[in-house]
């Protein structure tokens, strides 16, 4: 870990300057940024905007993940790539465009699967965790992992033009698991680029509302959008007593 900075600099006094306009953000919300470390999972569709916005943020530590390598059917959504990466890691692609993009932050990059085994080392004790992820069992081993480690969650998923995301933060809110008990089955689906564009950007928005302790997270609460008519449904989501991950009796004691 980098050592704490206690002001900003006038790179950041300039660079900041619009989001640093915001109530409740200030220098001292930028210097929380800074200071702050988050680790997303998945340099995809969801990673490449939620990667882009927090590194334009200044977010100070971020961590990203893929196994996979560039394809060009990746091209239409996944805006961290380009043409002529096709076949190189995504995990280094993501970390060569996040450094261009601002070369002040320490970017680090895992051109690996998630498992059991290596959760810990890669994932580490970041301030927050995103779920960018494609699939469930990997996701699932990602909430084990917040829950275990009262790390925040920000989790979405896209599927043609609808979109989700929530905010976990085990026991206050539901996890994953009491909100999706069981995964869908695996399947390549239609996506417009868009559609992770938006999801993304709304969570790298929670993101940095969370570090900087502005407005109200998606606590218990499942946003739902649906590009086809353009409206954003929220739903209540509870705990589940009997969950598998964090059920009252596993939890709370
Ligand atoms: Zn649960």
């Amino acid at each position: 870990m980098e050592q704490n900075a206690t002001a900003l600099s006038d790179y950041d006094l300039q660079r900041y300057n619009r989001q640093m306009m915001l109530a409740g953000w200030g220098e001292a919300g930028q210097l929380k940024i800074k200071n702050a470390s988050v680790f997303i999972a998945g340099a995809g569709g969801l990673g490449s905007p939620v990667a882009l916005y927090l590194a334009a943020a200044g977010l100070g530590e971020i961590r990203i993940c893929d196994d996979d390598s560039v394809e060009l059917s990746n091209l239409n959504r996944q805006i961290l790539h380009t043409d002529n990466r096709m076949g190189q890691s995504k995990a280094l692609s993501a970390e060569q465009t996040l450094n261009e993009m601002n070369p002040s932050l320490a970017i680090k990059s895992f051109g690996e699967r998630l498992d059991e085994t290596n959760a810990a080392r890669i994932i580490g004790q970041p301030d927050i965790v995103v779920d960018c992820l494609d699939n469930y069992p990997t996701r699932y081993l990602l909430n084990d992992y917040c829950v275990k480690h009262h790390i925040p969650l920000v989790h979405a998923a896209i599927w043609g033009l609808i979109g989700q995301i929530t905010f976990i933060q085990s026991p206050e809110t539901p996890c994953l698991k009491c909100i999706i008990p069981e995964a869908p089955p695996k399947e390549v689906f239609p996506v417009l680029g868009a559609t992770p564009g938006v999801i993304g950007s709304l969570q790298a928005m929670e993101t940095l509302k969370y570090l900087t302790g502005i407005g109200e997270c998606l606590k218990g609460r499942l946003l739902i959008f649906d590009g086809d008519n353009m409206s954003f449904e929220t739903i209540k989501v509870k705990r589940r007593p009997g969950c598998s991950v964090c059920g009252f009796d596993q939890a709370d004691h």
